[in-house]
């Protein structure tokens, strides 16, 4: 039976959707046979992309939800209630990815991705549990690579993405027994317009030319289905890289390495063992 058989008038509510990941996650599961909910902090975003979704026949709502505001998760999770009767899948899309190190990370900034990429997936994993808890639902937050492969100038997203990976984790083992899984998706390097944003304002305007083994919202959306189907039933408390296997092969020596030739870390390279030119003291 085709996966969208089985999975159609089931419900699903993404944040961040109104662009990047977030819409090729809504994407995929329209395509297999959700009924989705688009979220984004950015309204105009998540209508426009909810109606791309409706002029196509698939079932969307598209709603205003900044994750960070728990009233706000109140009224996204009663709507989708109003409208399908309750919530079968949750994900925990939105996300920002600032630079910084622990020395010029400050508080504001700490603050602000820490609410935004670990608050907010509790905030919503909180708001929706109980239609989770009745519908043997599945959440499915969205991490990174980096989660458990750190890079230096990515402090507060890694230590946000790291946190995000416990609390998968602790959330699989508070709700079994209850129906409900809980995986992290941990997408390799996406082209997106968010990432697009932050390679400008790095100096490079150009990306993603010249990089490859990218991982695509397709990809992610492709995971995602996997997680809320009958053969990702079983699969609970897990992080599911997207990265082509470049996670398997990183080390200290590479994801230290200048940024140019971390880029092309990206590349088929010939022994990508090689270690830097100049040894680090
Ligand atoms: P993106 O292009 O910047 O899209 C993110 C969306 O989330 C935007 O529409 C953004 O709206 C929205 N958003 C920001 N703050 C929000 C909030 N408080 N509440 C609700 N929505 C909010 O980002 P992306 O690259 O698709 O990334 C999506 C997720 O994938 C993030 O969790 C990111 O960490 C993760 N990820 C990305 C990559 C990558 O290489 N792109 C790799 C691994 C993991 P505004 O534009 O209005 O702020």
């Amino acid at each position: 039976m085709p996966i969208g058989q089985h999975l159609f008038r089931s419900t699903a509510l993404v944040t961040g959707a109104g662009r990047g990941i977030g819409l090729g996650i809504a994407t995929a599961l329209a395509k297999a046979g959700f009924q989705v909910a688009l979220t984004d902090i950015d309204e105009d975003s998540a209508a426009r992309s909810a109606s791309l979704l409706g002029d196509q026949g698939y079932p969307t709502l598209a709603m205003k939800l900044d994750v960070t505001q728990a009233d706000a998760w109140a009224h996204a999770v009663g709507e989708v209630t109003a409208r399908w009767g309750g919530l079968d899948l949750l994900v925990n899309n939105a996300g920002i990815s600032p630079r910084g190190t622990i020395e010029s990370t400050d508080e504001a900034l700490w603050d602000r991705t820490l609410a935004i990429n670990l608050k907010g997936p509790w905030l919503g994993i909180k708001a929706s549990l109980p239609s989770l808890q009745r519908r043997q639902g599945t959440i499915v937050n969205i991490g990174s690579t980096r989660a458990t492969r750190p890079m230096p100038g990515l402090f507060s997203y890694v230590t946000s993405k790291a946190g995000l990976l416990g609390l998968t984790r602790q959330v699989a083992v508070e709700t079994l027994g209850q129906g409900v899984t809980c995986n992290m998706v941990a997408p390799g390097w996406v082209d997106t317009p968010g990432e697009r944003l932050i390679q400008a304002e790095q100096g490079r305007p150009d990306f993603p030319q010249g990089v490859s083994n990218l991982t695509t919202p397709e990809d992610v959306g492709g995971a995602v289905v996997f997680l809320a189907s009958p053969a990702g039933r079983k699969v609970n408390g897990i992080i599911l890289y997207l990265d082509s296997g470049l996670h398997v092969a990183d080390d200290a020596g590479m994801v230290y390495l200048p940024d140019e030739q971390s880029v092309r870390y990206h590349q088929p390279i010939a022994n990508p063992f090689t270690p830097p030119s100049e040894p680090r003291s």
